[in-house]
């Protein structure tokens, strides 16, 4: 039977550092403790909160229920042949450690995901992307437990229903289900993705079949090095909004006023617009106000370096929202899930 323990601050295990108790805290290392755990929560009729590494919630109270939080380990190849991989990685694994694990074998795919907090389990959830390269460009399955029936469930591809920082664990799925293994469809071939401008241009001199995995994970964590808060350092949950999808004739009547405004393409109708943008020139970034603040090098980062509570930052992000929405007339969702 795993620990349950009671009146539990889950300030260390969320990367916003905010001080807040949850009921019960359980750490699951394995299927047995995550069953008997599920059992707890049912017999205790407690909420669940299924914990990772924390790097993408904000807390805004106490937790009334059982912070679960998984940290089960393993790594499978579970198929190959001559040009492909397939991975099963359990949901307690780090993040990037996984990406260093699969750049020491020389696979292709994970090195443009390099540096993204958090665990293995999470990264569906909000089909994590980063450089030209989302979570869902690499998945092959994922298995996961019914909260409810305690049994296992295997969901496809399109059964994730991935969209933009998106699935359906994010939608109609949302609390039903604990992911607990995932599985990668690597290359053993060059895939290099460099899509992305600012890899495009770091790469500009280099000859394709000349550059490998690790060159791009290199400049991957030396670019978000340069740019992102290290939550060890300043705490943050990365991207604090999603960056806004609008319809396209709303954008170039902004783009009239602000021609300096990026617009990147979604499909016939829509577009994105960098959220980070809209925040600075609303003249946000460095800004501090309670012990919460704006990042000075990315304006899309909320941070906490006085520690403050998930309230306080959370009023300041409904400020920056209000003046985004007055400015540009484009609402701001938050990223991260705010609970309880
Ligand atoms: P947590 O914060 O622990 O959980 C997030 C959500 O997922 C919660 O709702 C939780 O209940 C749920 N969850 C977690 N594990 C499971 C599970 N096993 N089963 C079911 N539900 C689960 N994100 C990007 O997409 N791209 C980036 O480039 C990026 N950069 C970041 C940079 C920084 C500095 C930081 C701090 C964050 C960044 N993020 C980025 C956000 C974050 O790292 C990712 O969303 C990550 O996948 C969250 O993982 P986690 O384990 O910390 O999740
Ligand atoms: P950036 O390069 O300064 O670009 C700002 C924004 O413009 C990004 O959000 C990006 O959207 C968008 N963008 C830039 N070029 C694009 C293109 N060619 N096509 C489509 N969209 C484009 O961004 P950054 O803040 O340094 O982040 C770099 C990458 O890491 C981005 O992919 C970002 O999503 C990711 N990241 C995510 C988080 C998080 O918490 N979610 C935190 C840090 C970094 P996209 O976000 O859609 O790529």
């Amino acid at each position: 039977m795993p620990l349950f323990l009671p009146d539990f601050d889950l300030k260390n295990f969320n990367t916003l550092a905010i001080s807040a108790r949850a009921r019960f805290y359980v750490s699951v290392t394995n299927e047995q403790e995550l069953r008997e755990a599920l059992q707890f929560a049912a017999q205790e009729n407690l909420p669940l909160l299924v914990l990772g590494g924390g790097s993408n919630i904000v807390l805004n109270d106490d937790f009334p229920g059982l912070a679960l939080h998984m940290r089960t380990q393993g790594k499978t190849v579970v198929a190959q042949d001559d040009e492909r991989v397939w991975l099963q990685v359990a949901a307690g694994e780090n993040w990037h450690s996984l990406v260093e694990y699969s750049l020491n074998y020389h696979y292709w795919g994970l090195e443009n995901l390099s540096l993204i907090p958090g665990s293995v389990g999470a990264a569906p959830i909000q089909n994590i992307g980063a450089y030209g390269v989302e979570l869902k460009d690499v998945f092959e399955e994922l298995v996961a437990v019914d909260i409810r029936s305690g049994l296992p469930v295997t969901f496809t591809k399109d059964a994730c229903a991935f969209g933009y920082r998106d699935s359906v664990f994010k939608n109609r799925l949302k609390d039903q289900y604990v992911i607990t293994s995932v599985t990668f469809k690597l290359h053993k071939n060059p895939q290099p993705n460099l899509t992305y401008p600012v890899l495009a241009e770091a790469f500009s001199d280099r000859q394709i079949n000349e550059i490998n995995p690790q060159d791009i994970s290199q400049m991957v964590c030396s670019i978000r090095q340069q740019k992102l808060p290290d939550p060890a350092q300043i705490p943050n949950v990365g991207s604090f909004f999603k960056n806004p999808v609008i319809a396209r004739a709303q954008a170039e009547r902004l783009q009239q006023m602000y021609p300096e405004l990026a617009i990147y393409p979604v499909d016939e109708d829509r577009v994105k617009l960098a959220a980070g943008w809209l925040i600075d020139r609303a003249g946000w970034r460095g800004y501090l106000e309670g012990g919460a603040g704006v990042h000075a090098r990315q304006a899309l980062v909320l941070t906490n370096p006085g520690g403050a509570s998930g309230k306080t930052i959370l009023a300041l992000a409904k400020k920056i929202q209000q003046s985004v929405a007055e400015k540009y007339g484009v609402d701001l969702e938050p990223e991260p899930r705010i609970y309880p």
